[in-house]
């Protein structure tokens, strides 16, 4: 019978632990998200982070400047977050309107509080095999997932489908560190199935439908990141759910199964930050 991952369970466990360990700190970490413009899908995200944080007792700022605001005011309150003490940790939220370059946005924030694990620093030490800062939530949210549901990468051939900085590179580095063979694949990868077919972790972050039962061999594990609203305006992911729970040993829902452990990680790393800022760990 094929295993549901189910983030919400894992979510609600680990953040109710977060809560308990953050109250013992004499101040609450602070989160500041910056967001530009009005888009629906960016704007339920960062409300979901600010509800989640101060469920937990993490101080959540959000920002939200106008779709004309210019890339120099951007760099000037980041530069300025960045020397607040009472700051532990920035987010930007992606995407930026097109006038505004991202790289340099997300390259002035400094390491030390850069809670998604973007900046070229952290980003360079992961690559590196050195130990960064924090690591990329969603990369994060999915290791969290496959330990808690004991499912062991040494060895496994584990097939990526899409290859974006924030998704499927850190992962692959993440994962190539728990020994597992990683393939990437992209839009101009050939023959997709034949590659997916061979895999003992498929993990798709595309944002289209793309994986289906016929892909795949029997009782591999399959990790859909893809969200996104169908014709009919409902919410799924890039996996083919129903065909594919027919073969696949484990599989995450959407919603419920990623998302959740994304904003999950996201209040790890503020609370890593904040006790790496005070030179204190409290794990
Ligand atoms: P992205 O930057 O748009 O990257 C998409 C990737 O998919 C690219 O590498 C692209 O290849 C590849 N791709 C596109 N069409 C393909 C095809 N036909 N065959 C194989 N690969 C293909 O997207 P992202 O930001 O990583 O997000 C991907 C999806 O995950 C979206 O639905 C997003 O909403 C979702 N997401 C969910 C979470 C969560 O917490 N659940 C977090 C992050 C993202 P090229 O590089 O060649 O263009």
């Amino acid at each position: 019978m094929t295993i549901i991952l189910d983030g919400k369970k894992l979510r609600d466990k680990i953040l109710a632990d977060l809560k308990i360990r953050l109250s013992n700190f004499e101040k609450k970490p602070t989160l500041v998200v910056i967001l530009v413009g009005d888009n629906p899908a960016s704007k339920i995200y960062v409300n979901n982070k600010k509800k989640t944080a101060e469920n937990i007792g993490i101080n959540s700022i959000i920002l939200n400047y106008p779709e004309n605001v210019s890339e120099y005011e951007l760099l000037s309150k980041i530069n300025e977050l960045n020397q607040d003490s009472d700051v532990n940790a920035i987010l930007v939220q992606l995407p930026l309107p097109k006038h505004i370059n991202k790289d340099n946005i997300i390259n002035s924030i400094d390491p030390i509080k850069d809670v998604d694990g973007f900046t070229p620093t952290n980003l360079g030490l992961l690559f590196s095999g050195q130990t960064p800062n924090v690591y990329p939530c969603t990369p994060k949210g999915i290791l969290l997932l496959l330990d808690e549901y004991n499912i062991e990468l040494d060895g496994k051939h584990v097939v990526i489908v899409g290859r974006s900085n924030i998704v499927g590179k850190p992962l692959s580095q993440m994962m190539l560190q728990k020994n597992a063979t990683i393939t990437v694949c992209h839009s101009h990868t050939k023959n997709l199935a034949q590659i997916t077919k061979t895999a003992d972790v498929v993990v798709s972050a595309v944002g289209e439908k793309i994986i289906e039962e016929n892909m795949l061999k029997s009782n591999c594990v399959v990790i859909d990141v893809g969200i996104f609203k169908d014709d009919n305006g409902k919410t799924r992911g890039d996996v083919d759910f129903e065909g594919v729970s027919k073969i696949a040993s484990h599989i995450t829902p959407v919603p419920g199964g990623v998302g959740p452990m994304t904003i999950t990680s996201l209040m790890l790393n503020t609370a890593e930050l904040y006790s790496a800022q005070l030179n204190r760990f409290i794990k």
